[in-house]
């Protein structure tokens, strides 16, 4: 979420965002500076009133009247106006008062404070004497010819103040100046960045349904915005292709319902061409009912699939015995098998047992069991084969089919393909029935594949995850 004072463009926030960097730290930094400054200039002084007060000897002494006087010469350039300013010196005796001034008459110090403070050796203090600038005051205790008095150093604080007023005034001007550029900077590097976004979001404008095929120009792979455009750029190569499949599905489920509307036509056409029996007619009307049992089964399956890409299968998985349900899908289609002859035979090991949908799996078992009866010549025997295999539970389906090449392996699986489509016709096959087997069985977390050798037979091979053996694990086959 952004906040609602933000700007909404992603490079004025940026800018913003890098012109409050900079101005966080160049203030940082300035303080810094301010301080070091400071601290210097303070340190000056002090060492300068540190003097003072070791060179007081050079400078006083007790006069003739027991008084203190100044010593030696004591013209204006003894008065040593330094860089530092102008020094004064001021003498105490221990009970407060002045006995020696040396210093601009229109200013007086107050008297040192609490004897705690200001009379003792060392203490450096700033005093704020009427109107002019703050004094530094460094004050000692000093024996002054056997008498103990408080030696007073005094130098104005004036030209430290104005060196750091004019550092002030220096970051004042310059701080705003450096944030500006800063601005400036941030705003075209951002802009520069950035300028890869406006060309994508150009040609993502001009993508629709019918150009999928279109994808994002990336500049540099490798960075943020190439990685981004490079994920879309797949999701649009995924969307084409599902595209691309949905048109397929769609052209196919035409065709295929198209073939047996047409039938349906035609026999209706011939049936009314010119009068007939009863029974012809009776006749003509099972041709069309096989043809719309054709189409439900058609419209059953597409259907399934449907609400399989939907993902709207919910699975419901319960514990399952798979022999059991290979005997019951057997015996359901045992009438289909008998009609050519055909023997069902379900071995294998009793007590495997699987997590699943019981309607869903079926659809799966039944699709295979339906193609071997279906593609099995008369006579044949089918075998469906239960057996645990180490982390699997597998359920095989034998038949003695024709067998199929190693070309078709995975594609009979895809949607309406068919090995040999005149033949499939004929047996009324859309090429939908392993496509559901294999939404089945995946739904389920299994697979499903075929081995074949042509002429002898196919086994298709259904594999799912065991569930755990249970106390009931031996239940009749
Ligand atoms: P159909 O409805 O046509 O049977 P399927 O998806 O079930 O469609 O099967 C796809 C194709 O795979 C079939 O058309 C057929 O050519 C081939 N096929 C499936 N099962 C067998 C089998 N047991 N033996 C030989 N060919 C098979």
């Amino acid at each position: 979420m952004t906040a609602r004072w933000l700007p909404r463009s992603i490079r004025a926030r940026l800018t913003l965002w890098f012109a409050a960097a900079i101005a966080a730290i160049l203030l940082a930094y300035a303080g810094g500076a301010y301080l070091f400054l400071r601290n210097n200039l303070y340190r000056q002084l002090d060492l300068r009133l540190h003097d003072d007060l070791e060179a007081v000897e050079e400078r006083i002494g007790l006069g003739a009247d027991g008084r203190i006087a100044p010593i030696g010469h004591t013209d204006a350039a003894d008065q040593d106006e330094d860089e530092q300013g102008r020094r004064w010196l001021e003498v105490w005796s221990l009970d407060g008062e002045l006995l020696y001034r040396e210093g601009p008459e229109e200013v007086t110090l107050p008297p040192p404070g609490t004897p705690g403070r200001t009379l003792h050796a060392g203490g450096v203090e700033t005093v704020r004497a009427g109107a002019t600038a703050p004094l530094r005051v460094r004050s000692a205790a000093y024996g002054l010819d056997g008498t103990r008095v408080v030696l007073r150093a005094v130098r104005s604080e004036a030209r430290l103040r104005h060196e750091l007023a004019e550092f002030l005034g220096g970051i004042g001007l310059g701080l705003p100046a450096a944030v500006l550029l800063a601005c400036v900077g941030g705003y075209l590097l951002a802009d520069r960045a950035l300028s890869p976004v406006g060309r994508m979001a150009a040609r993502a404008r001009t993508i629709t349904a019918q150009r999928l095929g279109e994808r994002l120009p990336i500049e540099n792979p490798d960075d943020e915005l190439g990685r981004l455009g490079t994920v879309f750029n797949e999701t649009l190569a995924r969307l084409e292709c599902s595209f691309e499949s949905l048109r397929r599905f769609t052209a196919d489920a035409a065709h295929e319902l198209r073939t047996p509307l047409t039938a349906l036509r035609s026999v209706g056409e011939v049936g009314l061409r010119e009068s007939r029996t009863a029974g012809e007619y009776r006749e003509v009307v099972g041709s069309m009912l096989e043809e719309v049992d054709r189409l439900t089964r058609l419209v059953d399956a597409l259907l399934t699939l449907s609400r399989a890409d939907g993902e709207r299968v919910e699975i419901r998985p319960q514990r399952l015995e798979l022999r059991q349900l290979a005997r019951e899908m057997a015996d359901y289609l045992d009438v289909l098998a008998d009609e050519k002859g055909q023997r069902i035979v379900v071995e294998g090991a009793k007590g495997v047992y699987v997590e699943a949908d019981p309607l869903v799996l079926r659809q799966a078992v039944l699709n295979v069991l339906d193609n071997a009866i279906e593609y099995s010549p008369e006579g044949a025997l089918i075998r469906v084969l239960v057996r645990r295999s180490p982390g699997e539970a597998v359920l095989e389906v034998i038949d003695q089919g024709p067998g199929i090449e190693t070309e078709h392996w995975e594609r009979i699986f895809e949607r309406f393909y068919r090995i040999d489509r005149a033949r499939s016709r004929e047996t009324g096959g859309a090429g939908l029935g392993l496509s559901i087997a294999q939404w089945a069985v995946r739904a389920h977390g299994g697979s499903i594949e075929v081995e074949s050798r042509v002429g002898e037979g196919s086994c298709f091979r259904i594999r799912l995850a065991p569930a755990p053996q249970g106390s009931d694990a031996e239940t009749p086959g």
